[in-house]
C-alpha cells in the first residue's frame, strides 16, 4: 500500500524511530516562521477543517501498523500545523484504542492553544512538543508571523491553561535567532513566562541550514550557553545535547546517496527533491539538516527557492 498521509519511519534527534503523521496540505499554517524549512506558507489560516479525510488517515495506521513495526513514537508533523486538521483528536483516540504500545508525539506552534476544543482532543497523546519563540508582541509577530489575530499573549496563555489540564510530557521549543530573540531583555520576559508555563523539558534550537528568509542566521554556541545558564533552575538543553541524526537506528543511507547522486548532476530545492525521490517533505528535510551538519552540501538562493547542491 503507497501511504499519502505517512512517512518514515524518520531518524528524529529527539524522538528516536518515528513514524510522521501529515495530516494538513502543503503548505497550510497558521505561521509563516522565517526559520521554516519548509518554505513560505502558502495558505496562511487559522481555520480548523478537516483538510485531509480523517477516515483516510486511519486506514493508512490501520494497514501500517497492523504489521506490528518497532517504533519509537507515531508522530504528528509534516509540512504544517497540524492541529489545524480538526480531525487530529480523533486520531489520536483511534491509536490509543487500537495500537496502545505505540507513543504518540505532536509537534505543534502553539497557535490555537487558546481554543479549549483544541487542548482537549491532545489529552491523550505522551508528548507535546510546542514552538514558543518571543513573548514580546513585535518580536513575535517578526518570527513567525503569525495570521491576524493570533497574538503572542494569547499563546501563551494557551501553553498555560494546557500544562494544568495535560498529565503527559511537555517538551517545549524555543528556536533562537541572534539579535532578535536572544537580548537580556526579551531572555528575561521568557524566562518569567516559562516559569508559569512549567514544561517538562525546554529544548533551545537555531538553524541548521538556511531557512526560508536569507536574514537568519544561526546562533553561535556561546549564545545557546548563555541563555541555558540564565534558566539554570529550569529542565534545559541544546539540540546539540542530543544524538547525531545518522546514528538513529531508521537513518537510511540510501536516501542520503540518492540525494547526493541528484543534486551531484544538478541542483534541486528540497521540493524538487521529494517529488522525484518520492519522499515526503519533512523527512526529506531530515536528510538535508544531516548533510548540511557534515557539511556535504550547501544552500544556494535562488528566485524559484532555496536550491541545494553537493559539495566536492
Ligand atoms: S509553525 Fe512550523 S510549519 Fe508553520 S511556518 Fe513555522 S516552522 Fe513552518
Amino acid at each position: 500500500m503507497k501511504y499519502k498521509h505517512l512517512f518514515g519511519p524518520v531518524p528524529s534527534r529527539r524522538l528516536g524511530l518515528s513514524l510522521g503523521i501529515d495530516p494538513i496540505p502543503y503548505k497550510t499554517c497558521s505561521f509563516d516562521c522565517v526559520y521554516c524549512e519548509c518554505g513560505a506558507t502558502t495558505n496562511l489560516t487559522a481555520a480548523r477543517k478537516e483538510y485531509i479525510p480523517v477516515d483516510e488517515i486511519i486506514s493508512e495506521l490501520d494497514s501500517f501498523l497492523s504489521n506490528n513495526p518497532t517504533l519509537d513514537y507515531i508522530t504528528f508533523s509534516g509540512s504544517g500545523e497540524p492541529t489545524l486538521n480538526i480531525g487530529i483528536g480523533r486520531i489520536i483516540s483511534f491509536l490509543k484504542k487500537k495500537f496502545p504500545q505505540y507513543k504518540i508525539a505532536v509537534l505543534t506552534n502553539s497557535s490555537l492553544f487558546s481554543d479549549p476544543e483544541v487542548r482537549k482532543e491532545l489529552l491523550l497523546a505522551d508528548v507535546i512538543m510546542p514552538s514558543l519563540d518571543a513573548v514580546s508582541e513585535s518580536i513575535f509577530q517578526k518570527i513567525n508571523r503569525p495570521v491576524k489575530g493570533i497574538r503572542a499573549v494569547d499563546v501563551i496563555q494557551g501553553l498555560i491553561s494546557f500544562r494544568e489540564e495535560f498529565p503527559g510530557k511537555i517538551w517545549l521549543e524555543i528556536f533562537i535567532i541572534p539579535d532578535i530573540n536572544d537580548t537580556d531583555e526579551e531572555i528575561e520576559k521568557l524566562y518569567a513566562v516559562l516559569r508559569k508555563i512549567n514544561p517538562d523539558l525546554i529544548q533551545l534550537n537555531s538553524l541548521d541550514r538556511p531557512g526560508t528568509e536569507n536574514w537568519v542566521v544561526p546562533a553561535d554556541e556561546e549564545i545557546l550557553i548563555k541563555i541555558k545558564n540564565r534558566f539554570t533552575d529550569l529542565p534545559i538543553v541544546t539540540i546539540s545535547n542530543y544524538q547525531k541524526r545518522e546514528t538513529v537506528k531508521s537513518y537510511n543511507f540510501k536516501i542520503e546517496d540518492a540525494i547526493l547522486a541528484t543534486i551531484s548532476r544538478r541542483p534541486c530545492t528540497a521540493d524538487d527533491l521529494s517529488e522525484i525521490l518520492d519522499i515526503h517533505l519533512a523527512e526529506l528535510n531530515k536528510y538535508l539538516d544531516a548533510l548540511h551538519e557534515k557539511d556535504m552540501i550547501e544552500a544556494v538562493k535562488r528566485p524559484r527557492g532555496l536550491f541545494f547542491r553537493a559539495k566536492v
